[in-house]
Parts: C-alpha cells; structure tokens; sequence
C-alpha cells in the first residue's frame, strides 16, 4: 500500500467571475477536472466528474480507472441533453489513484484535455501527461517550439474533452510509486501563468504538500490570475519496495489511439481551431450535435425517397 500526504487549492484567479474547475484530493483518488460552458456548464461538468470519480473512492486497474472516466463522461452528455442551459458543456479531467489490485503496487493516471500530472525526482520535474490542445498538436507536427506554445494566443483551445461525444478517448498509463516523489495536478491556469522552473522551484522548496499547493494558487494569481486554477500535490511517503522501479516510473501505457475507437482529431487545422474555439466556450457539443441532427435530416429525407421510389415502381408494377 502506497502512503499518500495532499495538499489542495483552487482559486477563482482575478478575472473570471466563477471557478468552473473542481478538484478531489480523497486518499487514494486525486483529480483535477477544468470545466468550460456557460449557465453553470463547466462547473456542472468539472463536479460530475469529480463526484464521479469520488464515489468510485478506488479502482483495481487502469482499465477500471479509464471506465469510471468513461461513466462520468456518459454523465455528462446525459445531464446535458437534459438540461438545456448545459448543453455543451465540457470538462477536462487529470487523475492519479493508487491502484488496489493485486500484483505490485501501481499508481493509475488517467487524462483527457489540457490539465496535467507532473512529478518531481530529485529536483527534477517531468510532465507525465501530453495536452490535447490545439498547440500541442501544432508542436508534434513542428509547426511550432515548446517555447511559443507558452504563450500562443489560442493555447487555451483544447482538443479532447469529457461531455461531447458518447465516448471519450482517455490516455492512461501505470506508474511505480516510489518514496520521495512529488506529484502535481493542475489546471491551465497555474502553468500559463507560473512557467515549469518557477513549478519546480516552489514544489522542491516547500516540505508540505498543502503550503507548496497554497504558495502555486498564490503565485498563479499574483502573476494575472486570468483564469481559474486549482492545483492537487501529492506526496508519497512511503512505497512498497517491489520489483526495481525504471527511473522514468512507467510501468504500462494505454494511449487512446486504439484504431477500434473513432479519432476525434479534426481533418485540418482551420476546421480544429474554430471548431475548438466553441468547445472552449462551450459550443462546440452544440454544434457538433446540431451537425449530427443535420447529417441525420438528410438519411432520412434520402430513405424517405428510396421508400416512395420503390412504392411507385411497385404501383408501376
Ligand atoms: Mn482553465
């Protein structure tokens, strides 16, 4: 059994007049989910999943983990079909669990959208999560440095996130709980205002997880705070020494580009970015749902004339 110490803090920040993250820092369950859409949507969204996840309380596997996602997911869409004012609502979720399976002891991490796990080793910090975000794909396709996607206007576009569709891609992966590592989750509003060395610096200089969790928020929002932030530290006081662990902690990947499950990837970059400009703002399920309901119109206008055309050549006939 993997020994945890939390420490955890949201903040509205200075601009945004409700804070539509959520987090849940319930031993072994630790989240942080960042919801978007107006009406009470994103908070609505970010507290489904953070409910969800909190009434799971523990999971065996990884595959557990990802089908918990998967429910608050189908949550989600189902509350916003309901609800008219939510509709379009979004969510993005970062989680990290102790897995209570059999077998050696496992950390679980589960993410859709641009909330992020970090963890510092020995002074060194390393995201373990991979943003889906408009300037993340920009980067892999080379289109743009690490360093301009820091600050690109349009990086707050996200790509993934819980609510749109009926199902939803998760990235997972299973990681080595080691004594003496720190862990992170956070919403974009602490790294787009406090950047990775200043993360660092305050994660390996502030012994408790709460006041390190406190001093980013602070920092977050004195530097602008223009969006809301949240932020979950989690310590790991004590670990099973199983089997040696590799110094990258990675145990087992499940990247969710299973060819079985449709990508979501738009076809181009212009189609993405305005597309995904309403997924930030929340319209984006509305669209993509009102696009659907057209595709729909049109089979059905289609068979509707295949029928009469077969009804006349019978009466031909
Ligand atoms: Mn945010």
């Amino acid at each position: 059994m993997t020994v945890f110490a939390v420490g955890a803090s949201t903040h509205a920040g200075k601009v945004r007049p409700t804070n539509q993250d959520n987090l849940l820092a319930n031993d072994p369950m630790f989240v942080v989910a960042d919801g978007m859409g107006g009406h009470r949507g994103g908070e609505t969204a970010s507290a489904i999943v953070a409910d969800a996840l909190a009434a799971a309380a523990t999971v065996a596997t990884v595959d557990d983990l990802i089908e918990e996602v998967q429910k608050a997911n189908s949550q989600i869409v189902d509350r916003g079909e309901l609800e008219r004012e939510l509709r379009g609502m979004g969510t993005t979720v970062t989680v990290l669990t102790d897995l209570h399976g059999p077998g050696p002891d496992r950390l679980g991490v589960a993410n859709v959208g641009d909330s992020r796990l970090y963890r510092v080793t020995d002074g060194v910090l390393c995201q373990h999560t991979t943003d889906h975000s408009l300037v993340e794909s920009l980067v892999r396709d080379g289109r743009l440095t690490r360093a301009e996607a820091a600050v690109h206007p349009q990086r707050n576009i996200i790509t993934r996130a819980l609510g749109i569709d009926e199902r939803v891609l998760v990235d997972a992966w299973e990681l080595v709980p080691v004594k003496g590592d720190r862990y992170l989750l956070c919403s974009d509003g602490l790294f787009n205002e406090v950047d990775e060395d200043e993360i660092c610096g305050v994660l390996t200089s502030f012994g408790s997880a709460q006041e390190a969790a406190d001093e980013l928020v602070d920092r977050a929002v004195g530097a602008g705070g223009r969006d809301n932030i949240s932020v979950v530290v989690v310590d790991i006081v004590d670990a099973e020494i199983g089997d040696a662990p590799p110094s990258d902690r990675v145990t087992a990947t499940h990247l969710a580009l299973d060819h079985s499950a449709p990508i979501v990837e738009p076809p181009s970059i212009d189609t993405h970015d305005s597309d995904v400009s309403e997924l930030r703002s929340g319209g984006f399920g509305a669209e993509s749902i009102s696009a659907k309901t057209t595709g729909r119109l049109v089979l059905l206008v289609v068979a509707v004339f295949v029928v009469l055309a077969v009804l006349l050549a019978a009466l031909a006939a």
